[in-house]
């Protein structure tokens, strides 16, 4: 359902992705580790092409996201691509002008020209799927952390996403505002939701994804079923990272 294949990323001299090969299945939940600098948010931000790579392919439900096209082509293509995946990133991006209803029914009224009142009753509906109808007239400033990320959750959802990308979704939140958010994306995983989450969260990422892959300095050093890598790691560098993370 996601391909990626021998994806390849330099920033000058820097070689940050080296060869990386992954695949997802639809409904399929994978969990990516590694230390601060490994490349984990520049393989998640190549799945939009938002940081193109220097080498390889990725694919979308059989159609590949970074492919040559003419400037204009390429433009309208991307942007088809890019609404059929939801991100949420570490920092909160809400738009800081725009009520949580307005932040939520921006995109489907301007990018799939719904209704005023169909994207009101999308908003209200997946507000409420993350618990956050009853502030729905509020501005992102008026929100805790926790609930600015389950807004940013609704919001992405709303465009009714193929694929869910979280970049350390929780790692800016103040530790008691942390479960609130992973049970969105646990209810996620119950609705079979295909998602990659980058996360520092060791537990989390053992409860909730069916495989998790270690990242080291733009390689996948070891990637297997959460009770294999967190119990049973077969390399020496998987290891070494486990024991000072958990
Ligand atoms: P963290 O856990 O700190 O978020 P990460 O695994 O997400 O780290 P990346 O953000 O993917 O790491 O960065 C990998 C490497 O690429 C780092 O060495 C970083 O400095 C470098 N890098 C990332 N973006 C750029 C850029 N735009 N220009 C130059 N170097 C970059
Ligand atoms: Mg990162």
């Amino acid at each position: 359902f996601v391909e990626i294949r021998h994806a390849q990323k330099s920033f000058g001299t820097l070689e940050v992705l080296k060869d990386i090969s992954l695949s997802v299945d639809r409904g399929q939940i994978v969990g990516i580790i590694g230390s601060s600098g490994s490349g984990k948010s520049t393989l998640l931000r190549a799945i939009n092409d938002l940081d193109p790579l220097t080498g390889g392919e990725v694919w979308l439900d059989g159609v590949q996201v970074n492919k040559k096209l003419p400037h204009r082509q390429y433009e309208k293509h991307i942007n088809e691509m890019r609404q059929q995946v939801g991100m949420v990133f570490q920092h909160f991006n809400l738009f800081p002008h725009m009520t949580a209803r307005e932040n939520v029914t921006m995109a489907p009224m301007m990018l799939k020209g719904l209704s005023k009142d169909a994207a009101n009753r999308l908003a209200e509906e997946q507000l409420d799927h993350v618990g956050m109808l009853e502030r729905i007239d509020y501005y992102p400033s008026q929100l805790s952390g926790g609930q600015k990320q389950r807004v940013a959750i609704a919001r992405a959802l709303a465009m009714k996403p193929k694929l869910m990308l979280f970049d350390e979704a929780t790692s800016a939140l103040d530790p008691e505002l942390v479960e609130e958010v992973n049970q969105v994306m646990r209810k996620l995983a119950q609705e079979h939701m295909t998602m990659i989450i980058v996360t520092h969260e060791m537990d989390f990422a053992a409860s909730v994804c069916d495989r998790v892959l270690f990242m080291d300095k733009g390689v996948v050093v070891e990637e297997g079923p959460p009770e294999v890598l967190f119990r049973n790691p077969s390399r020496d560098r998987t290891r070494e990272f486990l024991r000072k993370h958990i």
